[in-house]
């Protein structure tokens, strides 16, 4: 029996069934995981939008073990340094003149954003609704379930927390149509990301802030998956002429250790008070340390401009195979987050680039999602780009030998 196997078998016995994987990974070194059994894949998920500094960074896992031997916890009760020197960063790389909260992932993140309007909103007019968008995805949480108006994940959880409602996305008459006398914020993806790789148009989001503007209402960036540099800036608005009053921050911002963060301009920089949010482990020293570093690398290693060259030779790529197939139909989306939409089926494709050494996402039922850590060199590109024609040479292509 493979190592692989083996462990599949006893992962299906005692974890929940919430995933249905079938790698096992061992480790990981810049662009590449290991499995269980030594077989190196590319990896084109960068663990879903985590590893943008790509996997043991050096510089990164330094920063881990020095700041694991001095303190690994201390509670929020007590101030660590980490901690504080990241939020004076993302201040800094936001432009929004406000503060931070610290948590632990995206949802808990999204969930603090929820509450913090909310605690605005209650002072200001006692409103409460948030309009959020079809095919957006905000977290797992009972809120940001509701928050994510999306059928298949909220099914068999009622029921949901109220006071979300949903509108189309880059449809600015649909927003206008959900906003009422209780509407006290507007929470959105600039690119929506497990809903299909969707950027917003720089309409909608001008739309968006100005609509914000009339009616005094917050907007809310979800950058938890479009943050840190997959778009080619900081965070996925700054592609756009806007800026939010308060956006979210997960998955790549600890460099692979959990981390959340929940940034705010300056207005909003003091609702929340003394006991009126917490986190436990919210800002630990640890994954603070990591995020530090991870803001580091990607400055010195220029990746935010590498997310858009890569993400353009990328995109060229998958253009070309657009072209070539009648059952693909659509590239879309932003430096190196790009989503191939399938007339069709996803899960064939996936599972050939597998078979060819690469793993990729799925976004929704109809698109593959290539989300490759930024640090991706174009000799590695190349070589991908290669596994990905002929993976779908395979699935679409086997009749024309
Ligand atoms: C992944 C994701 C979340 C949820 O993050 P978790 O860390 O899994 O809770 C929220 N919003 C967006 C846009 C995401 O991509």
């Amino acid at each position: 029996m493979s190592k692989t196997t083996e462990i599949l078998e006893a992962y299906r016995k005692s974890v929940m069934g919430t995933y249905s994987p079938s790698v096992v990974v061992a480790s990981g070194k810049g662009v590449t995981v290991r499995d269980a059994d030594g077989l190196i894949l590319y990896d084109f998920t960068s663990g879903i939008g985590v590893q943008n500094a790509g996997y043991s960074h050096p510089k990164i896992v330094k920063a881990i073990q020095d700041q694991a031997a001095l303190i690994t916890h201390c509670s929020n009760l007590f101030v660590n340094e980490p901690a504080t020197r990241l939020a004076e960063k993302l201040v800094e790389l936001s432009g929004l003149g406000g503060k931070v909260f610290f948590c632990n992932s995206g949802a808990e993140a999204n969930e603090g954003a929820i509450k913090l309007a909310r605690r605005w909103g209650a002072a200001n007019g006692g409103r409460y609704e948030i309009v959020t968008f079809r095919q957006g995805f905000h977290g797992r949480t009972l809120a940001t379930l509701s928050a994510t108006a999306q059928g298949w994940c909220q099914e068999g959880y009622d029921p949901l927390p109220v006071g979300f409602v949903y509108a189309d996305y880059n449809d600015l008459e649909s927003v206008k149509a959900a906003v009422s006398d209780k509407t006290v914020a507007i929470m959105l993806e600039a690119v929506q990301g497990e809903g299909g790789v969707t950027p917003a148009t720089p309409e909608f989001m001008r739309g968006v802030r100005e609509l914000c503007d009339e009616k005094n209402l917050l907007m809310i960036c979800d950058e938890v998956q479009s943050g840190m540099g997959r778009t080619g800036k900081w965070f996925g608005w700054q592609n756009y002429d806007v800026q939010p009053d308060l956006f979210t921050l997960a998955k790549a911002l600890g460099g692979g250790l959990p981390i959340g963060a929940l940034v705010s301009n300056k207005r909003l920089a003091d609702v929340f008070t003394p006991g009126s949010h917490a986190s436990t482990f919210g800002g630990n020293p640890v994954a603070a340390a990591a995020g530090l570093a991870t803001i580091e690398v990607i400055e010195e290693e220029g990746l935010l401009e590498k997310a858009v060259s890569r993400g353009e030779l990328l995109r060229e790529a998958l253009a070309a195979e657009v072209d070539k197939y009648d059952q693909l139909l659509e590239v879309r989306g932003m430096g190196l987050m790009l989503g191939l939409v399938v007339d069709g089926d996803t899960k064939p494709i996936v599972q050939a680039l597998q078979d060819q050494g690469l793993l990729a996402l799925t976004a929704g039922p109809h698109v593959v999602r290539f989300l490759p850590p930024l640090v991706i060199e174009e000799s590695d590109l190349e070589e991908a780009i290669d596994m990905i024609s002929d993976a779908l040479d395979c699935v679409y292509g086997s009749g024309e030998e």
